[in-house]
């Protein structure tokens, strides 16, 4: 296949200084829950990028000097050369089939607790320390030797770069996060010397580290800047000072790439922010440099990103989000490929991993994380063993994607669905309000299974133990699902409150299709703390309901501080008119009323209800699997069944498609017995004990 030559200007070389990126593909820095703990896995990732046709790939945030770092959070270090050798690993997966390696040089400052060094923080005006956390601690205000000792750090870094093979370095100013934005935002500089003030004053410890790791690099690597585009409040570093410092310094880096003031702004998800939502902030900046600009938006369309080419608003089209969903993205286009893209649906699952410092997972690349731990691959099937015939039940996500991987192992596949309609639980979410793009899931699988000759599906058909039993298939997923609870059992209450008949109570599930409240005063009671509550709440209030919502957590949806929107859901609940209850749970349900109790006093009081919405916990779908446990499924020639997804224990969406991908990349493999089902590195001990 050739692509439309509308796409060719995507694959147009572009110099960045001293190198030359083979198209316009920048995967920027991104993090993913393993970094330096995990540099093998981490550059298996990266390797894939490569491959998948990146013209550039950069690291997650290095850190450059122990002095500031951001424990919990887990990026890569650059501390001493101890650290080289990891690093030279990923360089080189990068660069394994012609990419450009970047890394990302960051200096904490106020953002860094030093939880794990025990540094006393640095930061360009002192105060406490702003992350995600209210960490009782404060950084200390630099002064001239500190300024003098972080250039030489950056350089040091910087060599060490060099040394570990990577051709671009990137200094992190943007999201907040990095001294560059420090020292540029008024808000974080409130210093009187030659580093604080006017702009040029601002931006000259930006000047200086850029001469500083250009000659410790010899000129030999291109330096890169990720700016904020811009910062709110009034005195923060604004689009208007960011372009005032493009003019006044338009060929300082050899590339501009521009993010937005916070990470929160800049990695929006899809339910409050669109494709390319960037672009008014980033137009007109190529005007101002000769440099090229590279700038994201959640890029998945290749239209979209010509138009941005083209109009000369772009040099590169950055991404992060896309890169991990789809990291064949530029090789499909590059290829006419098009109906192949895996298409990120802007849940921020991946993000979650960083926040939680674990591996990241990604609803719609399953691989993502497991290329060097499990071996799988985000493109290149495992190869089938020796069995025939499989049968997967259910077509949601779990079922869909089990069934998509077990066809492109090359195995007979039948994939039987109770409901006329793919996707399970995606095809009534993507319903409601803000989540039509997580339709994605269902309609990326449906639309790559469509063609496979060896995948059956057959919708319209719930099947019984007796059906499977007679199917003559060789091993079972059953992929079920999960109903939502009435009760209100979930984590704060671990058994059924008392509820009176009289008072109308419903599920998720009762909304999702069609029923529920249509008008009257509605109590959501969320005990889920994930999206589901708030995005219920928008629609009873399009229903016309008035809405209270109330939860036990100090927070709403307390859990999407990881997917970066609770500040978002938030207030856009406030703009909605929605009441919101915090620490408050309900401990009975009358005929017109919940009886609301503080999680830490007790005391209680009546909230006024017509009706109650539970989104509290799911129970598993499992009949089917238990009906066949109990029967002799190994006598009808299964070799092996197996509950997955939701149906074994209900949780996000990405842990639904993980499933399923991992049941397929189970079948005939050989037995692990007790070994570990995955590989894993080691810190190695010292062989020295003394200090
Ligand atoms: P998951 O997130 O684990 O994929 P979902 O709830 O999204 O789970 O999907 C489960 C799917 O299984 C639903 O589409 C449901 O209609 C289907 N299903 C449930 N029971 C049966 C059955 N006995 N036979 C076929 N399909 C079933
Ligand atoms: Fe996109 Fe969600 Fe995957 Fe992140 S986890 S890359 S937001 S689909």
């Amino acid at each position: 296949m050739t692509r439309p030559p509308r796409y060719d200007v995507l694959f147009e070389p572009v110099r960045i200084g001293p190198k030359v990126a083979r198209n316009r593909f920048w995967q920027v820095p991104h993090c993913n829950g393993g970094g330096y703990r995990d540099p093998s896995a981490v550059a298996e990732m990266r390797r894939t990028k490569a491959e998948g046709g990146w013209g550039v790939i950069f690291t997650e945030q290095t850190e450059i000097h122990h002095s500031s770092e951001i424990t919990p959070f887990i990026e890569q270090h650059l501390w001493d050369d101890r650290d080289i050798p990891a690093l030279a690993r990923i360089a080189e997966a990068m660069k394994s089939h012609g990419a450009l390696a970047g890394i990302q040089l960051a200096y904490s400052g106020i953002n860094g607790p030093n939880f794990y060094t025990r540094e006393v923080p640095l930061a360009v005006t002192g105060g406490p320390i702003l992350t995600f956390t209210p960490d009782p601690v404060q950084a200390r205000t630099l002064d001239l030797a500190d300024i003098a000792d972080i250039r030489r750090w950056f350089a040091n870094a910087a060599r060490r770069a060099r040394t570990a093979g990577f051709d671009l370095i990137c200094l992190y100013g943007a999201h907040g996060f990095g001294i560059f934005q420090h020292f540029l935002s008024r808000a974080t500089n409130r210093r009187t010397d030659a580093y604080g003030g006017a702009l040029a004053n601002r931006a000259r410890f930006l000047v200086e580290t850029v001469e500083a790791v250009r000659e410790a690099t010899k000129g030999e690597l291109a330096v890169t800047f990720r700016l904020s585009l811009h910062e709110e409040g009034p005195e923060g570093f604004s689009n208007a000072e960011l372009r005032e410092l493009i003019a006044l310094h338009p060929t300082l880096p050899d590339a501009w790439d521009l993010a937005q003031g916070t990470w929160e702004a800049c990695s929006g998800p899809s339910r409050f922010v669109e494709e390319g939502a960037q672009e008014a902030l980033v137009a007109g900046i190529r005007e101002l440099t000769p440099q090229p600009v590279v700038g994201v938006g959640r890029f998945t369309s290749p239209d979209a990103m010509v138009r941005q080419v083209k109009a000369g608003i772009l040099d590169f089209i950055g991404a992060a989000r896309p890169s991990i969903a789809d990291p064949f993205l530029p090789r499909k286009i590059e290829e006419g490929r098009l109906d192949e893209i895996r298409e990120c649906i802007g849940c921020n699952i991946c993000i979650t991993g960083d926040m939680t410092s674990s591996p990241s997972r990604c609803t719609q690349n399953t691989a993502f994380m497991e290329e060097w731990r499990k071996g799988w691959h985000p493109e290149r099937p495992t190869p089938k063993g020796p069995s025939g015939r499989v049968l997967v039940v259910g077509a949601g996500p779990a079922g869909l994607e089990a069934a998509l991987q077990a066809g492109r192992r090359g195995y007979e596949v039948m994939l039987a669905e109770a409901g006329t309609v793919l996707g399970g639980r995606v095809a009534r979410e993507r319903r409601l309000p803000g989540l039509s793009a997580w339709g994605r899931v269902a309609d990326w699988r449906t639309g790559q299974i469509a063609p496979m000759p060896n995948v059956q599906v057959f919708p319209g058909s719930r099947l019984t133990a007796d059906d499977i039993l007679g199917l003559e298939v060789e091993h079972v997923a059953i992929a079920t699902g999960a109903r939502w609870r009435r009760d209100a059992v979930a984590r704060f209450h671990l058994a059924p409150i008392p509820t009176d008949p009289g008072m109308p109570v419903f599920t998720p599930d009762d909304l999702m299709e069609g029923g529920g409240p249509t008008g009257g005063r509605v109590t959501v009671y969320d005990d889920d703390h994930f999206y589901m509550g708030s995005v219920l709440a928008e629609l009873l209030v399009a229903r016309g309901c008035t809405v209270d919502l109330v939860t036990p957590s100090a927070l709403v949806a307390e859990w999407t501080r990881n997917t970066l929107e609770q500040g978002r859901i938030t207030r856009r609940l406030i703009g909605l008119g929605v009441r919101l209850h915090r620490n408050l749970a309900p401990v009975a349900v009358g005929p017109d009323a919940v009886t609301l109790a503080c999680t830490y006093s007790g005391a209680t009081h009546e909230l006024p209800a017509a009706a109650v919405v539970m989104v509290t916990s799911r129970l598993p779908e499992d009949r089917l699997w238990r009906d066949l446990r109990a029967r002799d499924w190994r006598g009808a020639g299964i070799a092996s069944l197996k509950l997955i997804g939701d149906a074994a224990a209900p949780g996000p969406i990405a842990w639904a498609t993980y499933a399923g991908r991992a049941w397929a990349e189970g079948i005939d493999a050989p037995d692990r017995g007790d070994a570990l089902p995955f590989r894993r590195e080691i810190a190695a001990l010292e062989p020295d004990l003394a200090f």
